[in-house]
């Protein structure tokens, strides 16, 4: 309990000192049934993510949808995991809708594939490394490939698939420390990856880590991101279970979302 509670101390400490740091204003957010969502445009976050590349001590990113702050709303530590962190985006139209229904919107949505693909184009200019970890084997190898030809210039450190045993984990942890990364993409999706970042952080030596779901899967050419017309109209769901019909029963949470987020209006 009293390191559960220093713990808590420090991640605010540290929270406080690099936004301050980086001259940051305190976050705008809006809470969403539980889950604290930054009220920021995409170029704004975009920003924030660069100052936390250069900013010492762990920071996390986070991009919920609807269907991870519906499982927040009955998992408190991964509530907490998520407003630990220290840019929590809103990844998916029903989370803006959500906030909208809330009466207190955000600018945009702000999806993290778009985040990364972003950052990774600004590391490329300044060399900072990015370690891949997670999807299946091979996997990371090729969207490296692939980053190498979007992105001159980006350093990528390593690369880890994200099939492990518990008993790997301190070895995958010594392999990206050994990397020199200053950025971590965890792709093993939610909620696993944020809780590995979050069991981790005090162990970690890069500076960023990004919780990024299926990103490694399109960087590497394995699915496919809906065509632009589909991301236009807000529809990108529609085309993921098109698509990938076995995901229909992910996206109910969708519906459960917009109803609880009625009641709590
Ligand atoms: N994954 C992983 N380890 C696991 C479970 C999943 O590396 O133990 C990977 C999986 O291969 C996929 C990603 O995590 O690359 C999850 O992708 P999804 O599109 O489901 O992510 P989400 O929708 O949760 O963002």
């Amino acid at each position: 309990m009293v390191a559960y509670l220093m713990d808590r101390v420090r991640d605010f400490w540290l929270y406080f000192v690099k936004r301050k740091a980086k001259g940051f204003a305190m976050r705008n957010t809006v809470n969403v049934l539980g889950v604290n969502v930054d009220k920021v445009t995409f170029d704004e976050a975009l920003d924030i993510a660069e100052g936390l590349v250069r900013t010492e001590g762990v920071s996390a990113i986070f991009t919920p949808n609807p269907e991870i702050i519906m499982c927040a709303k009955e998992d408190e530590k991964l509530r907490e995991i998520l407003n630990s962190a220290e840019l929590c985006t809103a990844d998916g139209i029903g989370v803006v809708y959500g906030a909208k229904i809330l009466g207190d919107p955000v600018p945009e949505r702000v999806a993290g594939f778009d985040l990364t693909c972003a950052l990774l184009e600004r590391l490329a200019k300044t060399g900072e490394g990015v370690f891949l970890f997670g999807a299946k084997p091979q996997v990371a190898e090729r969207a490296k490939a692939n980053l190498e030809k979007k992105y001159p210039g980006i350093v990528i450190s390593g690369t880890r698939n994200g099939y492990f045993k518990p008993q790997d984990e301190d070895e995958i942890v010594e392999e990206i420390n050994k990397s020199g990364a200053k950025v971590l993409l965890v792709c093993l999706g939610a909620p696993k990856q944020e809780k590995w970042i979050a069991k981790h952080k005090g162990m970690l030596k890069v500076n960023l880590c990004l919780g990024v779901g299926g990103t490694l899967d399109v960087l590497a050419g394995e699915v496919k991101r809906a065509p632009e017309i589909f991301i236009k109209l807000n529809l990108e769901w529609a085309y993921r279970i098109l698509k990938n019909p076995s995901r229909i029963g992910r996206f109910m949470a969708l519906p459960k979302f917009v109803i609880e987020a009625l009641k709590e209006k």
